[in-house]
């Protein structure tokens, strides 16, 4: 059967992150889950090679120099990449592959590889998608601020996406993307 490469963005807060892990506890056999590049800093429990590859803004500007990506973004103030050379190897092991990436990464991507299928998480309202960001407890004000400043621009690239999930329950949004790959694997 033929891999595909599915893309999942959404907001800051929304539960990509929650969503996918659960998913990705269910489906690792078939799927694998990209490992990007980022000069954001560690998060407590981060690790290097597991969350992202973390790298200097001149280690992640000479890659984007030596054409190296195959999209990258500045998100909030840091640089954020899919390496080319970890997708191709992923699709030689024959595995799907989920990028967990933001929205102009994401359109970079359909603009390159119009096969890959693009799923939005939204939330269920912008007060409890702010309310799961603070709830976090992982970013400090200022980051909150230039994140939730973000929310009009991504929801208005959602219209792009070829699936909108509402992570509003959470065991229902898993359901659904498994629906969606399992359709989109059939076709
Ligand atoms: P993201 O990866 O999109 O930034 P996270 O997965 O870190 O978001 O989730 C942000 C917060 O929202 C976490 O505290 C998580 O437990 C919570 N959360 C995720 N999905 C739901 C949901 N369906 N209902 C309520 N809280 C949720
Ligand atoms: P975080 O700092 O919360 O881990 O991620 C911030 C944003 O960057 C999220 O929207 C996440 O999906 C996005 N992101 C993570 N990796 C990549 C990547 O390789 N490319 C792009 N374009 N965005 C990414």
């Amino acid at each position: 059967m033929n891999k595909k490469l599915f893309v999942i963005s959404g907001c800051s807060g929304v539960g990509k992150g929650t969503v996918l892990k659960e998913f990705m506890a269910r489906n690792s056999d078939d799927f694998m889950l990209s490992v990007s590049c980022t000069t954001r800093k560690p998060r407590t429990g981060e690790i290097d090679g597991v969350n992202y590859f973390f790298l200097t803004r001149e280690e992640f500007e000479k890659a984007v120099e030596e054409d190296k990506f195959l999209e990258h973004a500045q998100f909030a103030g840091n640089l954020y990449g899919t390496k080319k050379k970890f997708i191709k190897q992923k699709f030689e092991e024959g595995l799907n592959i989920i990028l967990e990436i933001e929205t102009q990464g994401a359109l970079q991507v359909k603009q390159k590889m119009p096969e890959a299928v693009l799923i939005f998480i939204a939330p269920p309202s912008y007060e409890e998608l702010e309310h799961r960001l603070r709830g976090r407890n992982t970013e400090d004000e200022e980051t909150i601020q230039k994140r939730l400043d973000f929310v009009k621009v991504e929801l208005e690239r959602s219209k792009q996406y070829d699936y909108v999930v509402i992570n509003d329950d959470l065991e229902r949004a898993i359901s659904e993307v498994e629906e969606i790959t399992r359709k989109e694997l059939a076709l």
